[in-house]
């Protein structure tokens, strides 16, 4: 007899990361739904890219409206929901904190209390970040580091952690948060540092430029590549007990080598056309943030294959490729 398939819910499906797990989930097999606030007027570049749109069933639902969060987990009735939507820019938060903390608190007890409301079985999975934790210094960050956050966005991040929490201890819910640090890839948005310094040294380099404005480069991160990190949420949800874990490649990289690995890659030197703008630092930023996997690598036999400078090379090939005008390939 054929089973039917799993059927996963992805709040934010159009996203970076909802987009690398619907290819994922379909991958597994799995029916895939996805929500956008409006799925009419996003254009799903993302999904689009990756050859997906027609793959996923999409469905319009606002996390901060409880009635339209019910509806869709009524009418899909997934046995797996991703929570991969929000604000989800550190910077923006400062410039809109309360709609950050509540797409990113509140949002993400619309979907606890709906799980509770509707009495359904679902797993459900939060997307952490490792803002939470603030800074690093007493060494890579694991499951039980102190949180710290330095922006709204962390703050709004870290109340949605301990509501999973509350929830999985209270209700008994399989509710997990992954706390994830940097993930990039090329589904990554302009306005993000990392595509910013890769378009940024493609212009110069294709003469269409000479400068580049960033903010802060004595900072440190601990980078990885997106499609890894979906692949540690799916492992979260069929793992046997709800947990929290740490998703990191447990390297701390200055944002300053990442610079010079972007330029270096055109044969060009960064001092000579990045200039540093006072107007584009942070009021609080992170200046050391790295994570330690261990605990992801022992239960759930999941690590980061792709590392720094890989990933920046990676980074540069796929939008040399979208320059040509190739698909874009994972
Ligand atoms: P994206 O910004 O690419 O995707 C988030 C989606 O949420 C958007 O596509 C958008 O969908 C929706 N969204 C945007 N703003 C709001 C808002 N104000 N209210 C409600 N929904 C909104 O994020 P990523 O895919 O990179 O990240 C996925 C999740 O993981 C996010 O929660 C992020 O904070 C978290 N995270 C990401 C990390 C990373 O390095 N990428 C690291 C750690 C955590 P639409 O416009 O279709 O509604």
């Amino acid at each position: 007899m054929k089973t039917a398939p799993k059927t996963a819910l992805i709040f934010g499906i159009g996203g970076q990361d909802g987009s690398w797990l619907a290819q994922l989930l379909l991958e597994h097999g799995y029916s895939v739904h996805g929500t956008s606030r409006d799925r009419e007027a996003s254009g799903f570049t993302n999904l689009r890219r990756l050859g997906l749109f027609e793959q996923v069933r999409l469905h319009s639902a606002v996390l901060t409206d409880f009635r339209s969060v019910v509806q869709v987990i009524h009418e899909v009735r997934p046995s797996e929901i991703y929570n991969l939507a929000g604000q989800s820019s550190v910077g923006l938060s400062f410039e809109q904190p309360v709609e950050t903390l509540s797409s990113t608190t509140l949002g993400t007890v619309n979907i606890l209390e709906a799980i509770r409301f509707l009495g359904i079985e679902a797993r459900f999975y939060n997307a952490s970040s490792s803002e939470c934790f603030g800074n690093t210094d007493q060494g890579p960050a694991n499951e039980s580091h102190p949180f710290h956050p330095r922006s709204p966005y962390g703050v709004g991040k870290a109340a949605a952690y301990w509501a999973v929490a509350n929830y999985r201890e209270s209700y008994n819910l399989f509710a997990c948060s992954g706390i994830l640090f940097n993930h990039e890839s090329p589904l990554r948005p302009s306005r993000y540092v990392t595509q910013k310094i890769v378009r940024g040294a493609a212009d110069i380099a294709e003469r269409k430029t000479d400068r580049l404005r960033l903010g802060q480069l004595a900072i440190e991160r601990d980078w990885g590549w997106a499609p890894e990190y979906v692949d540690a949420m799916w492992r979260m949800l069929n793992h046997d007990q709800p947990e929290d874990f740490v998703i990191a490649t447990g390297e701390a990289h200055p944002l300053e080598e990442f610079v010079n690995a972007a330029f270096a890659y055109f044969g060009l030197d960064w001092r000579t056309h990045v200039e540093i703008d006072a107007g584009l630092l942070r009021p609080s930023d992170i200046t050391h943030s790295v994570g330690n996997p261990q605990k992801a690598e022992r239960l759930l036999g999941w690590q980061a294959q792709t590392k720094m400078p890989a990933m920046v090379h990676k980074l540069i090939d796929a939008e040399m490729e979208r320059r040509r005008g190739s698909l874009l390939m994972a």
